[in-house]
């Protein structure tokens, strides 16, 4: 194993080197987040929106962060630098050669580059099929999150994010916990969404040279399989969700995906801090993607914006006087597209119109197209994943619908208000966390009567000119920024080094 020799990089060493290092300082976490998606490098949800702005608002507090991701086939090395040649990472006795490139960012953004593991056009899988070795994936991937804290960055934190991280801490605790290095390392572990769980056979706790004492109900087993979620739920010193209300619902059976009862085990050391947002990227005042920019102060652009998606879409020009629905959204179970589909055709004759842009399961993308074929000139849907209409959407449209069977904290109702977009949304989760009475529409029931309720409201205030316009600037106002969640993050940090 060799590092490659760098000026500003400690190159190699124990857990003592944190100590001498000359940038020590005792208020800060040195923190290395540790996830299978950071925007804009890769991002196909919230995850990567988190994971690739957190880092930068937690500087504002002091903590050094880095991030590690795996470098997949759409990740382009131009520009990156090779930190660490030849690393060659064991599985028992299966050995995987690897190298870490640093990409040019403010902060170091570690890229795992094993073209064998990770060189394939998706992250987790294609056509629908996950990638039959995604546990030896993120077995390899763990493995070197403790090589870059060893030899690139001086780490006190692993800050893991999600299911494809949950071997860092397991790993940890277990086979590596002989290693001195990490004697006094701790481990943070954000479950971003419960619903994904990283199940695989049993005989994968030998593929990834797990210890087998970890097969147990209230370690990594679930139910007869290996569940990588657990092991960050089981060993992590301290967890978190990505809103206070998703924190309380998956303690519960309804929210809990069977994982309530380990949840509630360890509520000593769950908390919710909720997901902020990077206003840099998501603000019409100065969003390069929008055909016109604009302010709760002048409103005028988005009048533009709406004509232009209503082209773009193809939609009836008369849509200009009807209220514009937007969705932009994986098609998976969680997000309710089962709900739209039931009532489509009443939220059609409240004298609306509707754009959807996502992409997911083959039974929702179906769903979808059938409805645009069903209401030509009123309803239109975009199959893909295009980040640049996802802000057209959130400019061009006036209701935003978000029907989420759950929602762990949610982004887009988010964007939506500082759009002027007025979120219609099931109170769940963050969805419910964020959104007010005088900011959007909630409603409460998971049935379609109940979410054609709430937009039927909407369509009513929408009459209004007056009263809508108050309502949207209401929402341009409020701020989700990262201050305040950046502050709680920094502050668990200082909590799990025993500094605050
Ligand atoms: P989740 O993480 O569950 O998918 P969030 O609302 O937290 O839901 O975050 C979704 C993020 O992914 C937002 O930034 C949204 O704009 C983006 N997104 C989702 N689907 C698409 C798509 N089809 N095209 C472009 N962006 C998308």
């Amino acid at each position: 194993m060799s590092p490659v020799s760098s000026s500003t990089q400690p190159s190699g060493g124990s857990h003592g080197l944190h100590l001498q290092d000359a940038c020590y300082n005792p208020g800060v976490a040195r923190v290395l987040m540790v996830s299978s998606e950071a925007a804009p490098l890769a991002k196909t949800g919230g995850l990567a929106d988190v994971v690739g702005s957190l880092p930068s608002a937690l500087r504002s507090f002091g903590d050094e962060v880095a991030v590690l991701i795996p470098r997949y086939g759409s990740i382009e090395l131009k520009g990156a630098r090779r930190v660490y040649d030849k690393l060659a990472i064991y599985l028992g006795a299966v050995r995987y050669d690897a190298s870490i490139y640093q990409a040019a960012e403010e902060y170091p953004v570690y890229l795992l580059d094993c073209p064998p593991l990770y060189d394939r056009k998706g992250f987790y899988g294609e056509a629908g099929l996950d990638y039959p070795d995604n546990h030896i994936r993120f077995a390899v991937f763990a493995r070197a999150a403790f090589t870059v804290a060893r030899s690139l960055f001086a780490t006190e934190i692993f800050h893991c994010h999600d299911w494809q991280t949950g071997l860092v801490p397991a790993y940890l605790r277990t086979a590596s916990a002989i290693d001195p290095t990490f004697l006094g390392v701790k481990t943070l572990f954000t479950i971003h969404n419960l619903g994904y769980q990283g199940l695989f056979p049993k005989s994968a706790v030998a593929d990834v040279a797990l210890d087998p004492g970890v097969f147990r109900p209230d370690g990594m087993e679930f139910y007869g399989r290996l569940s990588y979620l657990k092991g960050g739920i089981a060993f992590a010193d301290f967890l978190n969700t990505v809103s206070p209300a998703y924190a309380r619902e998956i303690q519960t059976p309804e929210l809990g995906f069977g994982l309530d009862g380990a949840l509630r085990a360890r509520a000593d050391v769950l908390t919710g801090i909720l997901n902020g947002v990077d206003y840099r990227e998501w603000n019409p005042e100065t969003d390069p993607l929008i055909p016109a920019n604009y302010s709760a102060g002048d409103l005028s652009g988005k009048q533009v914006c709406k004509r232009s998606l209503i082209e773009e879409f193809g939609l009836a020009p008369e849509a200009m006087g009807r209220p514009l629905i937007g969705i932009v959204s994986r098609f998976a179970h969680q997000k309710g597209a089962d709900l739209i589909g039931e009532v489509a055709g009443q939220i059609v004759a409240e004298d609306t119109s509707l754009v959807a842009l996502g992409t997911g399961d083959a039974e929702y993308e179906d769903m979808f197209r059938r409805v645009a074929a069903e209401f030509p000139g009123r309803v239109a849907v975009r199959i893909g994943f295009d980040n640049g209409l996802a802000h057209r959407i959130e400019a061009g449209a006036d209701l935003f619908l978000m029907p989420s069977r759950y929602e762990p904290s949610g982004l887009n109702q988010i964007y939506s208000l500082r759009y002027g977009t007025v979120p219609v949304v099931r109170a769940t989760g963050g969805l419910d966390d964020t959104i007010e009475e005088d900011t959007g529409f909630k409603f409460a029931e998971y049935s379609g009567q109940a979410l054609l309720g709430a937009v039927r409201a909407a369509v009513g205030a929408f009459s209004d000119g007056e009263a809508w316009r108050r309502m949207m600037r209401l929402g341009m106002g409020k701020d989700f920024s990262w201050k305040a969640s950046a502050a709680a993050y920094s502050a668990l940090y200082g909590r799990l080094l025993g500094r605050a």
